[in-house]
């Protein structure tokens, strides 16, 4: 068994290309292992000595391995992984080389990463920034035709500590949570465990499409998007592509994915069709939120790298093409202790349902008071196409509970009307006020923003070229803050069990409003939404305004993940990569008009004209030329003025210091110009001849790979 297990291929790939656990025990003296392993588990302070065995082995191991270069990867707040590379080479001074790496490489690297956005927290003039290993997620080995590099998980803080990057935040909310659950679980008897962690699954959504067709379009070449496009004759409504069997190309790609992913210790596990034609999905297995964070930059970054190997190219923009889905990211949360409980599965005895309930509320709890910054962290230009579309979640963050623990929860509060469950699975609580309640794991519901899916919560806000760490680190740091409160009553309690009833009937009573298990693509939702009183954040820039509130300071302050600067830089950052972002779009509409599509209906224009002249001369009736003659010449008209108007708005938006300003311009200002712009130019191209539209249409895109 143990060798058919081991005789697959998988298994031979799996983990390869990983410093994992394994190797550090096969590689390290058995005291360095047991110390690193505290560092790791733990998060003892490392010390200068063990870094630099573990370093040693480290380089020894990747040498072996043919790399030749180690590089500190870190996620700076550009959206991007970054990575500087360092060879293992060192001169001697017998004018030799050798390989080397001391400790200090591996701990620390100096970066001078002036270009790299700081909010503010650093001027160029001061602009040292610091990457930190990350002991706890591993290092890998990258490989492509150009050699193997060493790559080092680490985080980028500047020189005052002020975290730079998204891992930073991640780790400190981790530790929050931790200490907060601990907390709780302690006053139920749970002393043997010693650590939460939030575990983290992502499910990537993606297009792929054809390198030539993508060289072809300046808009996704510079923006990731379409900002033209005629809407074809079929788009998703068969339902063809969903699931569909994967064709050759794709099918390759996919298994090179899964390869390399696999021997850099990803685990990759599912994949399929998506919805649009053209959009795939990848999700690996679930693991603890900062490893999963790593792994899901690996997944966006080879799913990228691979695709150009098959001329493909992989589009990660939230919002590719209209009329058909745009790409998500769906990030699955649950919290599982080291001895192995998923807290937010009922358990096996009455006392542990009491427990999942209580950590159930802390959720209730915390989406309700800190829906805004939930919706903060979903929040992009990118995403922005996308959210509200009837495709994805709407603008409000609400949380989908399943009829029957909304069951349990009503009749806990004492609702009339609450009668039981009756169903196969009973689960009872114990506590004689609690109901019985039947497990529904299965989720049917599949338009909530925040869904409890039998075991964890799905949050499917998020945009598909998002990192996932700061929505965890959020939604970590809100929940520790839940859990706080829940542990702070409960440590003081006399009467546990009463208490506990007590304080889900409050949480349910202040706090359900947040809950609903309907369509939230529902038009009428929205005005129900609003009644409730729950917010509704409409676009990215008010979502960066929700980092700054008070509220949010006070929160990711007082348990040690974010000080006020570093709120206040996110929120700049945020802004100012939304007004780049439209920015960038507005002056690729401009040339694309003014180089491309103007030129072309123009040519096709005149040759109208010229045909309309002729057959006149002859004295045949020619009014279906006239009528395309005067449509094609009022629209270009109307393309020419509007794009002008866009190219003078782009400058003067240019102009703008103040990142709000400039960022809200973009929304208000920008984005509706350059929609008039599109509708025009698609106009067009619905009736231009097909071999002098210049350039691919969505048919071209869309159904060609
Ligand atoms: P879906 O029905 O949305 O496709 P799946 O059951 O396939 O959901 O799971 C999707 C993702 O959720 C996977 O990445 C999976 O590993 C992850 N997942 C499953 N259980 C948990 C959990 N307890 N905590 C976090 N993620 C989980
Ligand atoms: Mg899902």
């Amino acid at each position: 068994m143990e060798d058919s297990i081991r005789d697959c291929k998988l298994c031979d790939i799996f983990g390869t290309h990983v410093f994992d656990d394994r190797l550090m025990q096969e590689r390290l003296p058995e005291e360095t292992y047991r110390e690193l392993k505290k560092v790791i588990d733990e998060g003892r302070m490392l010390d200068a000595k063990l870094a630099e065995v573990v370093a040693n082995a480290m380089k020894d191991w990747a040498v072996s391995m043919g790399a030749t270069h180690y590089t500190h990867w870190f996620q700076p707040l550009n959206g991007c992984t970054a990575e500087k590379y360092e060879s293992f080479m060192s001169t001697t001074s017998g004018g030799g080389a050798i390989m080397e790496f001391s400790g200090k490489m591996l701990i620390k690297g100096e970066s001078d990463a002036s270009s790299f956005p700081s909010g503010g927290l650093r001027c160029t003039f001061e602009a040292r920034g610091y990457t930190m290993w990350d002991p706890t997620s591993p290092a890998f080995l990258k490989e492509d035709k150009s050699g193997v590099t060493l790559c080092i998980p680490t985080a980028f803080c500047s020189y005052t500590g002020e975290s730079l990057d998204e891992k930073t935040p991640l780790l400190r909310a981790a530790k929050a949570l931790e200490t907060q659950s601990l907390r709780l679980l302690h006053l139920f008897g749970d002393h043997q465990v010693k650590h939460v962690r939030a575990s983290v699954g992502a499910e990537q959504e993606y297009f792929l499409i054809d390198l030539d067709t993508f060289q072809k379009r300046e808009d996704l070449k510079l923006c990731g998007r379409t900002l033209f496009g005629a809407r074809p004759p079929k788009c998703q409504e068969m339902d063809d592509h969903y699931y569909a069997s994967l064709g050759e190309r794709v099918s390759l790609f996919m298994k090179e994915i899964d390869e390399e992913l696999w021997s850099m210790g990803v685990s990759a596990k599912t994949k399929h069709n998506e919805a649009a034609p053209c959009q795939h999905e990848l999700a690996p297995i679930f693991t603890v939120d900062n490893i999963s964070a790593d792994q899901n930059q690996l997944i966006m970054e080879t799913l990228h790298r691979v695709a150009l190997r098959h001329r493909l190219v992989c589009l990660l923009h939230e919002k590719p093409f209209a009329y058909v889905n745009g790409s998500g990211k769906h990030n699955n949360w649950s919290l599982i202790t080291d001895d192995g409980q998923n807290l937010f599965e009922p358990g096996d005895n009455p006392y542990d349902n009491a427990k999942f309930l209580l950590f159930l509320c802390a959720v209730i709890r915390a989406i309700d008071l800190y829906a805004p910054l939930l919706r903060a962290a979903a929040s992009s230009a990118g995403n922005d196409q996308r959210l509200g579309g009837y495709e994805a979640p709407p603008s409000i963050v609400s949380l989908c509970l399943g009829e029957s623990i909304l069951s349990v929860l009503r009749r806990v509060a004492g609702e009339p009307g609450t009668e039981d469950y009756q169903k196969d699975t009973v689960v009872d609580f114990g506590i004689p006020t609690l109901p019985q309640m039947a497990v529904d794991a299965t989720d049917r519901n599949r338009t909530s923003p925040f869904a409890f899916t039998g075991s964890k919560f799905e949050f499917r806000m998020l945009g598909s070229s998002m990192s996932v760490s700061w929505v965890n680190a959020t939604l970590n740091t809100m929940v520790a803050e839940s859990l706080d409160y829940i542990a702070t009553r409960l440590e003081k309690s006399r009467d546990f069990d009463g208490d506990i009833v007590g304080l889900i009937r409050e949480i349910y009573e202040k706090h359900g409003r947040i809950i609903y298990n309907g369509n939230s693509y529902d038009p009428d939702w929205p005005a129900e939404a609003a009644k409730r009183g729950l917010p509704c954040i409409n676009d990215a820039v008010s979502g960066a305004k929700t980092l700054v509130h008070p509220r949010a300071l006070q929160l990711f302050d007082r348990y040690g993940v974010c000080r006020e600067s570093e709120m206040r830089a996110r929120e700049e950052v945020m802004l100012e990569r939304y007004g780049k972002h439209v920015l960038i779009e507005a002056r690729t509409m401009v040339r694309m008009v003014n180089r491309e599509i103007y030129p072309a209906v123009m040519r096709y224009a005149t040759e109208v004209a010229d045909s309309l002249t002729k057959i006149r001369s002859h004295h045949f009736p020619a009014s279906s030329q006239e009528k395309r003659l005067e449509f094609l010449s009022r629209k270009l008209d109307e393309l020419d003025r509007y794009t002008v108007q866009l190219g003078v708005l782009c400058e003067s938006t240019t102009a703008l210091t103040d990142m709000e300003e400039r960022a809200a311009r973009c929304r208000d200002v920008v984005l509706p110009l350059m929609h008039q712009i599109r509708g025009i130019a698609d106009a067009l191209e619905l009736i231009v001849d097909k071999a002098r539209w210049p350039i691919p249409s969505y048919q071209d895109i869309l159904f060609n790979v």
